[in-house]
């Protein structure tokens, strides 16, 4: 599962980037291509949960979930057609499952826009009109095909693909991205099923990640036009929005452990912004964690939600879903006592709370698991 990372140059992506794959900021220069090759980054997906059964278990070895994360640099007015770097861009966002398009929020006269301004929502408008284009070419191809098809035979579902796709397209074509195109309202749920299958860049899951300067923050939470607006934007259209100040991030991507924590406790934030927007990523994707905890090794596995408990355990070996019996499960919730602190294994069997599932049980975010299977 893949992030792409994309907005207009000099907004603080490669920043973000480099604080976000701890790799440091030395692409990070006033210069806006900095960044022509997309970068690539996997990232450890933060979860205090996972840190408490490693601090019980003490295992030989530790392995968070992982998200991949891609830095999309230089996407500018004309990409959509294939200008310059164009198709390159738009090639690396398909191949993305979700998108964060980080938006400049912070004022800062040494630091160049491309446009001269800070205007967070032009510069929204801007890329995701580039998307947008490149959706119409392939809806525009679409909707020959269907027109073609249905020439030679009534055909009433083809004729219902052609006018989907004519409503797809007067929606894009009002500057809206296909995110927000009411296909249930349009035609059902069929309907809602075909838009979400069509390769659409516009239709892509986005959080818009408003980079602010550390000044625009009181007391921990945004504030400030800019970032109001964004969020006014995100709202009506049904995405996400994050604030995030890149430039603290990667400060504090520098730090170690206790000076990371000094340095957040200082600015009153109880934990950074980098972990908070790769769980909301991990989220975005629709995907969950369950934990297998033991000496050798505790670790969170990552399923997509809904997922049940024979594929689960095809994750860790194909063995495990193909001799499932069945799955000794805790939630991560029953472990602890009511003041909260960690109790384990023992404590949640003798409280009846350890449950035997069978294959049919569909995982939840936080399940604590041992398979049982037969070789
Ligand atoms: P990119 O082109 O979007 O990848 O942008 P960069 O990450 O290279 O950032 C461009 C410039 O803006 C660099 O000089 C950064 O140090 C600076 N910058 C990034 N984020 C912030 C921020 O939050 N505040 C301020 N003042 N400068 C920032």
């Amino acid at each position: 599962m893949k992030l792409g990372m994309v907005g207009l140059p000099n907004v603080g992506k490669s920043t973000l980037w480099g604080a976000l794959t701890d790799a440091g900021t030395d692409c990070a220069a006033n210069f806006p291509f900095c960044t022509i090759e997309p970068n690539r980054g996997v990232v450890s997906v933060p979860d205090p949960r996972l840190a408490v059964l490693r601090d019980a278990y003490e295992p030989l070895k530790f392995t968070p979930a992982v998200l991949e994360f891609m830095d999309i640099a230089g996407l500018v007015r004309g990409a959509g057609k294939g200008e310059g770097l164009g198709n390159k861009f738009l090639a690396d966002i398909r191949e993305s499952d979700a998108i964060v398009h980080v938006v400049r929020c912070f004022e800062d006269g040494n630091i160049i826009h491309v446009d001269g301004d800070v205007n967070p929502l032009r510069d929204i408008e801007t890329i995701n009109l580039e998307l947008i284009f490149s959706d119409l070419e392939i809806l525009e191809r679409r909707l020959d095909k269907a027109k073609k098809a249905s020439k030679s035979g009534v055909n009433a579902a083809v004729k219902k693909e052609a006018e989907l796709v004519e409503a797809l397209i007067a929606h894009l074509e009002e500057g809206k991205t296909a995110r927000s195109f009411d296909a249930l309202s349009f035609g059902g749920k069929d309907c809602a099923e075909a838009v979400k299958s069509m390769p659409l860049l516009s239709g892509k899951p986005t959080i818009y990640a408003a980079n602010l300067s550390d000044s625009d923050f009181e007391k921990g939470e945004p504030t400030g036009v800019h970032y109001n607006a964004v969020a006014e934007f995100a709202k009506a259209e049904g995405s996400s929005i994050f604030p995030i100040s890149a430039q603290t991030e990667a400060e504090l991507a520098g730090l170690s452990e206790q000076e990371k924590a000094e340095f957040l406790t200082e600015l009153g934030i109880k934990e950074s912004g980098l972990s908070k927007i790769i769980r909301e990523g991990y989220k975005l994707l629709g995907l969950i964690s369950y934990f297998t905890a033991g000496k050798q090794e505790v670790r969170a596995w990552t399923i997509e939600n809904g997922t049940k408990a024979p594929q689960a355990a095809g994750k860790i070996h194909t063995d495990f879903e193909k001799g499932f019996i069945r799955a000794e499960v805790t939630a991560y919730a029953d472990l602890l006592d009511e003041s909260g602190a960690y109790r384990g294994q023992a404590y949640a069997k003798e409280k009846g709370l350890v449950r035997l599932e069978g294959k049919d049980y569909v995982m939840k975010d936080g399940d604590v698991v041992l398979f049982r299977f037969n070789v």
